[in-house]
């Protein structure tokens, strides 16, 4: 008389093994699955970030090129391929009439009454 388990499906989700749950908290077929399962999420997840980070880094060329100090309008920025919602970081300064800096690294535009001022650290 063999102890009964119930049976489970692999949690990889290219897998159709069918497995007895001896282990509660074991959820894939064999560590194959389980690598394969993890990898396949992280590599997602990176592709992800690679992409957000590429578009960063793209705004940051752009500002690199332009002189500081100068004010752009929202259709210049947006002519030179410009994306403000890629930034590294993003500040709202309370003092200055809630003006927020979109920073891309050590290089960030400013809003301001006129436009989008060009400031470094
Ligand atoms: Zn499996």
């Amino acid at each position: 008389m063999g102890l009964k388990f119930e049976e489970k499906k692999c949690a990889f989700a290219l897998c159709d093994e069918v497995f007895p749950a001896s282990n509660s908290r074991k959820i894939f077929c064999s560590d194959r699955c389980r690598g394969r399962h993890h990898a396949s999420v992280n590599g997602e997840e990176m592709e992800m970030i690679r992409l957000e980070n590429n578009m960063i880094i793209a705004n940051y060329r752009i500002l690199k090129a332009l002189p500081v100090g100068r004010i752009f309008l929202r259709t210049e920025l947006y002519n030179m391929h410009y994306k403000l919602q890629y930034c590294s970081r993003c500040a709202i300064n309370r003092e200055a009439g809630d003006a927020v800096t979109y920073w891309c690294y050590d290089l960030g535009l400013r809003s301001t009454e006129l436009g989008f001022e060009l400031v470094s650290v």
